[in-house]
C-alpha cells in the first residue's frame, strides 16, 4: 500500500542519513563452540535483530541480561554474510571517506577470524581484510570510465606502545609513495589485485610471527592494523578524492588479575588496558562533542586520529565466546560495547 511505501522510503532515507553522518556503529558476533567443547551450554540465550540476551546464572538463581547493538551475528553466520553487512561502509572509502573498523573482545573470541580468517584459509572463509580489498578493486573497475583509483596498504603492529612495520622486507622499509601517510616510517605498498593483497598479508603475518616465537603468542597482546589508502582521480574534473580505511584487530580485552602476573606480562597488560581505555575515552568524548578529544593518550588513538570523529565512519565489532567460563569477560565486553553504542542509538531515537 501507499502508506507502507512511504514508510519504506522514510526508512531508506533514515538509513542513508545514518550512513552519512560521522557515526559509530556497533556489531556483535558470537563465536561458535570449538569442536572439543561442544558439550557446553551456551551463555547466549537469545538473539533477535540487534538484541542479544545472555543468561547469567548465579547462586541466587537464573538471571539474564540483554544488550542492544546495530547488528548481532549468531554462531552460524558465515564470513560472507558478515561482510555483506559491512560492504557499504567499506565502499564509502572510494567516495573519499575515512573508515575505521575495530575487532574487540577477549582472546579466543574470534577477532582474527573475522578480520583475517582461520589458519586454513580458503576463499570461502576469508575474513574482512581480504574481502574489503577485493571489493574495492571490483568497484574501482566498475567506475573506471570516470575515476582512476590508486590503492596502497600499510600493516603495522602496536606492542607495548611501540609501533612495528609488518611489511618490511630484509629489514628495509619500502616507501614507494609519500601521499596521505599517517603512519610515518612504515612501508606503503601499492596493490592492484587480490593476489598482491594475499602476498602482502602473508608477508605481514610472517613478520608478525617473528616476534611471536620470542615472546610466546604476543599477537593476542598486540594490536594489528591494516591501513588501506585510496586515491581517486575524477577523470573529467581532475579532482582528487582521498579515503583511508583502518582495519584493526585489537589486543585481547581480558582483564588480567594483577596478582597472577608480574614483570613483562604485567607491563603488557597495563599497556593494553591503557590503549583500550584511551580508545573508549576518545569515542566517548567524540560522542559528547567535546572540543578536546584525548587522541594523544595512546599510540593507537594517535595513529587513528584522522579516521575517528569528524566525517569518519567507525565500526566497533565486538566478539564474544559462548562458553560459561567466559561469562564474566562476555558481560564486560558487552558493557564496554554498549557504552560505545549508546551514543549512536541515543541519537537515532531522537530521529524516530
Ligand atoms: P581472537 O583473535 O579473538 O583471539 P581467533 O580468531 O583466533 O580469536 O579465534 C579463536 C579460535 O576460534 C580459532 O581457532 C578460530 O579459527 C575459531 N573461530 C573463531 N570464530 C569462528 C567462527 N565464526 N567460525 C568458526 N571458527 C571460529
Amino acid at each position: 500500500s501507499g502508506y507502507h511505501r512511504v514508510l519504506e522510503e522514510n526508512r531508506k532515507l533514515y538509513n542513508q542519513v545514518q550512513d552519512l553522518k560521522g557515526s559509530i556503529r556497533v556489531y556483535c558476533r558470537v563465536r561458535p563452540f570449538l569442536s572439543e567443547r561442544s558439550s557446553y551450554v551456551s551463555t547466549v540465550e537469545h538473539i533477535e535483530d540487534g538484541n542479544i540476551t545472555i543468561s547469567t546464572p548465579s547462586k541466587y538463581g537464573k538471571g539474564c541480561k540483554s544488550f542492544t547493538f546495530n547488528k548481532v551475528f549468531g554462531q552460524s553466520v558465515t564470513q560472507a554474510e558478515v561482510f555483506s553487512d559491512m560492504q557499504p561502509l567499506i565502499r564509502s572509502v572510494l567516495d573519499g571517506y575515512n573508515v575505521c573498523i575495530f575487532a574487540y573482545g577477549q582472546t579466543g573470541s574470534g577477532k582474527t577470524y573475522t578480520m583475517v580468517g582461520p589458519k586454513d584459509l580458503t576463499e570461502k572463509n576469508q575474513g574482512v581484510n581480504y574481502r574489503a580489498l577485493g571489493d574495492l578493486f571490483v568497484l574501482a573497475e566498475k567506475r573506471k570510465d570516470n575515476f582512476r583509483y590508486d590503492v596502497a596498504v600499510q600493516m603495522i603492529e602496536i606492542y607495548n606502545e611501540q609501533v612495528r612495520d609488518l611489511l618490511v622486507i630484509d629489514g628495509k622499509i619500502h616507501n614507494s609513495s609519500q601521499t596521505g601517510l599517517n603512519v610515518p616510517d612504515a612501508s606503503l605498498m601499492p596493490v592492484s589485485s587480490t593476489s598482491d593483497v594475499i602476498d602482502l598479508m602473508n608477508l605481514g603475518q610472517r613478520n608478525r610471527a617473528v616476534g611471536a616465537t620470542a615472546l610466546n603468542d604476543r599477537s593476542s597482546r598486540s594490536h594489528s592494523c591494516l591501513t588501506v589508502h585510496v586515491q581517486g582521480k575524477d577523470l573529467t574534473s581532475g579532482t582528487i578524492l582521498r579515503g583511508c580505511m583502518h582495519l584493526v584487530d585489537l589486543a585481547g580485552s581480558e582483564r588480567v588479575n594483577k596478582s597472577e602476573v608480574t614483570g613483562g606480562r604485567l607491563k603488557e597488560a597495563q599497556h593494553i588496558n591503557k590503549s583500550l581505555s584511551a580508545l573508549g575515552d576518545v569515542i566517548a568524548s567524540l560522542a559528547q562533542k567535546n572540543t578536546h578529544v584525548p587522541y594523544r593518550n595512546s599510540k593507537l588513538t594517535q595513529l587513528l586520529q584522522d579516521s575517528l570523529g569528524g566525517q569518519a565512519k567507525t565500526l566497533m565489532f565486538v566478539h564474544i565466546s559462548p562458553e560459561p567460563d567466559a561469562l564474566a569477560e562476555t558481560i564486560s565486553t558487552l558493557k564496554f560495547a554498549e557504552r560505545v553504542a549508546t551514543v549512536e542509538l541515543g541519537a537515532a531515537q531522537v530521529n524516530k
